[in-house]
């Protein structure tokens, strides 16, 4: 999501005649886009505006903080770093197109008609195009500042959406990402229709090829969509639906919403109807009062599961939530070690499934040059799984690729049909 905005905000400078760089030297403006889900995340906006103070007294540039960290840190960040020209928030960056000018301007508005984005361009990748339809959250989960940096859910018109949709097949896009915090959560303010339809109307009168979507609420999902998903070949076959935990003690304590039992017993009705779906989770590991038979349930779901892909994070207590006042009990040397062990788990369950696939033929979008070896192309298969691939020319094309190798995170393989079948 985040990404997302990056884009919007990219999308109303250029049309303002702002032209991108690459190179800190060249600009005279530098907008840092912030994530608060974690510490970490705060602490590089710090030292990297620590780094930017140079540019400032050297060359006068405009700093411009947006995202989380500013709507939830201003006083903070006008205390850190009083050299800050503009902060804009989470839902306010579409203002942008009326202060770049001001110095010592902030705006922090949580609401505004989804008019008002969809009428400003968006600086996006050619080939593959992320699609807000769903902000905010209101699960308030005991760990997560979510519902306090974005606000109260609240879903964009279907029309729109399906007018953006339109307007990205006409120009050749191969993929859509619909976006939302909590996409099950998403009810059309005009039809009362939910992610379901969304998806079905999408499929019906689109010809874009791969459509995707996140993230999934497990206590929110609606098994409708899988079946969707078996109808309609473009909505793709792959849910990121996270657990965060897996012991019911440690789920109550977070405020999650479902037990363990009611998590297992839906990835087991989706199987039922997809068995080969690629299932991908979030993980939290070293919640106050998690212990190792708590983590011992974590690890058990993940090697009931089987997912494709994880992402696993030691819990980091965030000022405002609830579990801010939980005793951060677990040692960071204790949340690093159950960290290790489920990614070397995961690694091991990746690798014995990625080589089930050699010797098999994935069609794959291309999208990037392989860093490593600039005569390949990297690309992704629908299950999300990440294929460096020889014989592939075009970024943001399909082609059929013939898997002939395989490690933990990725694969490798070569063209056997430029189209992709
Ligand atoms: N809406 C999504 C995820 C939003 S945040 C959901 O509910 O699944 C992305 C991920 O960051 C979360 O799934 C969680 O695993 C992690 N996360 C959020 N708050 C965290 C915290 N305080 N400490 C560690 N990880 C956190
Ligand atoms: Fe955060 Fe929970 Fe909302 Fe996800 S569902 S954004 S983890 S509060």
């Amino acid at each position: 999501m985040n990404i997302n905005d990056s884009e919007k905000m990219g999308g109303i400078l250029v049309k303002k005649g702002y032209i991108p760089t690459d190179k800190e030297e060249e600009a005279d403006i530098f907008i840092i886009n912030t994530c608060s889900v974690r510490e970490k995340a705060k602490e590089k906006l710090f030292s990297y505006l620590g780094r930017l103070k140079k540019f400032k007294q050297k060359k006068g540039v405009k700093i411009i903080v947006a995202g989380c960290v500013s709507q939830l840190e201003k006083d903070n960040i006008k205390k850190r770093a009083p050299y800050v020209d503009i902060l804009i928030g989470t839902n306010s960056y579409f203002k942008l197109k009326d202060v770049m000018d001001k110095r010592d301007y902030s705006d922090f508005q949580f609401y505004r008609d989804w008019k008002e984005i969809d009428s400003q361009p968006v600086r996006r990748q050619n080939f593959s195009a992320y699609i807000t339809i769903m902000e905010g959250c209101d699960s308030f989960c005991t760990y997560c500042v979510v519902p306090f940096s974005r606000g109260r859910e609240r879903s964009r018109p279907m029309s729109y959406i399906l007018k953006e949709v339109e307007k990205l097949e006409k120009e050749g896009y191969k993929e859509i990402q619909l976006l939302g915090q909590n996409v099950d959560a998403y009810v059309d303010p005009e039809t009362g229709g939910r992610l379901d339809k969304l998806l079905e109307k999408i499929a019906v009168n689109s010809k874009i090829p791969w459509v995707r979507f996140l993230t999934s609420h497990p206590a929110k999902f609606s098994i409708d969509i899988v079946k969707i998903m078996k109808d309609y070949r473009s909505i793709l076959r792959a849910i990121h639906i996270p657990f965060q935990a897996g012991g019911d003690k440690v789920l109550k304590l977070m405020n999650r919403g479902y037990t363990r039992g009611e998590y297992l017993k839906l990835m087991d009705s989706i199987k039922k109807i997809i068995p080969d779906i690629a299932l991908s989770t979030d993980i939290i590991v070293g919640f106050p009062g998690e212990t190792n038979k708590d983590f011992e349930k974590t690890v058990e779901i993940l090697k009931y599961v089987e997912y494709e892909n994880i992402f696993s994070f030691k819990y980091s207590p965030r000022p405002g939530t609830k579990a801010f006042n939980y005793d951060d009990n677990i040692p960071d040397k204790e949340k690093t070690e159950r960290l290790i062990m489920i990614q070397e788990l995961q690694k091991n369950i990746q690798l014995k499934n990625n080589r089930k696939k050699i010797g098999k033929i994935f069609k794959i979008l291309t999208e990037v040059k392989n860093r490593r070896d600039e005569s390949q192309l990297v690309g992704r298969i629908e299950s999300g799984r990440i294929v460096n691939v020889k014989g592939a020319d075009k970024i943001g094309e399909f082609y059929d690729v013939l898997i002939e190798g395989v490690g933990p995170h990725n694969l490798k393989g070569k063209v056997v049909n430029k189209k992709g079948g």
